[in-house]
């Protein structure tokens, strides 16, 4: 039986753990939610699972949860640091780090220096600081729960490290792949929002469109599998059925497919290296009929071009572009800027910051506000 929290219960892969965990109830017990949303739902993940611990940094989801759980029979722990301290409880085996954006990177540094297991979701932890992160986690510490990692993941168990020649991950191109291009600037967020394969919560179905997620994804498989930047490659595979591949230097290329359903992925991280029965959509190849492939447009979507600069030249760039991209993906839903500038706003921090090549955590936090703020103030001057 194994102990797990999961950070970001109520977000799109927190809902899937749950049913994950729902269906392994002989493998795994929830002792740990914890949310920024959603209370109801948060109380209801209470009343079925009985966790021991909930962790919550908004003062009214506390009152909240305190008013609909009286008797004290679930430990609540506030404040800005309760991620940290919910995963560094001594019973926790497992975090899945189901959170979004830079919030995630203390708790996945805890989670690791603890010595529990990493099912990691929370690819932006390893964009700001996959050389901190890394260096802190033992082989097989971080289970990649990002569909292409996982696949990759997958597929690795084929060869030894010395033998990859290189790794393919694989993107639907979400929705505006064959948008034409000069009506990209007018597309607003309901449109962006409508993911052709994915279900998922706003932040990366946008980054989905703007390909900002493949970017990020390239960083996240260099840090993961330890890989240089010509060992990454993108295609365009808009069915969403082979996850990503693996080429060995002996040609041959192991891929992972299935229907796209983030269950799999997930259940993968929490019962590696054994595999448990799940219930998904069949796979049936003739019903799909094709599976096609194109190169990625890099001038259409220049955030691929900023994924491999940052994977490239590293330090703090990866934090910065994290920064300034959840800003301007905010300031895009709220109708503020038009979706091409999402990527123009994150490309002007990139060149417009103090590059620092080695940074340590305190110079990725204060890359992270600096970005934050300057963009701000750059969306400030545009609205006012
Ligand atoms: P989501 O928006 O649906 O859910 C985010 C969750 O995090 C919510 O429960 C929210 O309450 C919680 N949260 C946000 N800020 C918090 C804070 N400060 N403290 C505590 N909880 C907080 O997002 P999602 O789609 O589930 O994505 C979560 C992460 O997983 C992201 O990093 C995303 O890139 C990654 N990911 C998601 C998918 C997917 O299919 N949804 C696939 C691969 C990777
Ligand atoms: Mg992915």
């Amino acid at each position: 039986m194994k102990n797990i929290v999961i950070l970001g219960s109520t977000g799109s892969i927190g809902k899937n753990t749950l049913e994950v965990a729902r269906n392994l109830k002989d493998k795994f017990r929830v002792i740990g939610l914890s949310s920024n949303s959603r209370w109801e739902l948060l109380s209801d993940q209470i009343e079925e699972f009985k966790p021991t611990y909930i962790a919550l940094n908004d003062s009214k989801l506390v009152e909240k949860i305190k008013g609909r759980f009286p008797n004290n029979n679930v430990k609540v722990i506030t404040g800005s640091n309760c991620l940290e301290e919910i995963v560094q409880k001594k019973e926790v085996d497992i975090v899945v780090s189901a959170v979004v954006g830079a919030v995630g990177l203390p708790a996945a540094i805890a989670t690791l220096q603890q010595g529990k297991i990493l099912a990691l979701a929370n690819k932006e932890s390893l964009v700001m600081a996959g050389h901190i992160v890394m260096s802190l986690a033992k082989k097989n510490q971080i289970l990649p729960v990002d569909s292409e990692h996982s696949a990759i993941f997958q597929s690795l168990q084929s060869g030894k490290p010395g033998e990859i020649k290189r790794v393919i991950i694989t993107a639907s191109g979400g929705p505006f792949y064959d948008y034409p291009r000069e009506k990209l600037c007018d597309v607003s967020p309901a449109q962006a929002l409508k993911h052709p394969t994915w279900q998922m919560g706003q932040k990366i179905t946008i980054d989905s469109a703007t390909l900002m997620n493949k970017a990020l994804e390239i960083i996240e498989a260099k840090w993961l599998f330890d890989l240089k930047i010509e060992q990454i490659d993108v295609v365009i595979h808009p069915q969403s059925i082979i996850h990503s591949m693996v080429e060995f230097c002996d040609g041959s290329v192991i891929a992972q497919m299935g229907m796209p359903d983030m269950k799999v992925p997930i259940q993968y991280a929490l019962t590696y290296p054994e595999r448990k029965a799940l219930s998904v959509k069949s796979f049936d190849l003739s019903s799909i009929g094709n599976l096609t492939f194109k190169k990625p447009d890099m001038e259409k979507f220049p955030a691929l071009k900023l994924g491999y600069q940052a994977a490239r030249e590293g330090g703090t760039i990866g934090a910065i572009l994290n920064a300034a991209n959840e800003v301007a993906v905010q300031a895009f839903l709220d109708g503020h800027i038009r979706f091409t500038e999402i990527v123009s706003y994150v490309e002007k921090m990139v060149n417009d910051h103090h590059f620092i090549k080695n940074p340590c955590l305190e110079d990725v936090l204060a890359a992270d506000i600096w970005a934050r703020q300057e963009i701000k103030n750059a969306l400030f001057k545009r609205i006012n």
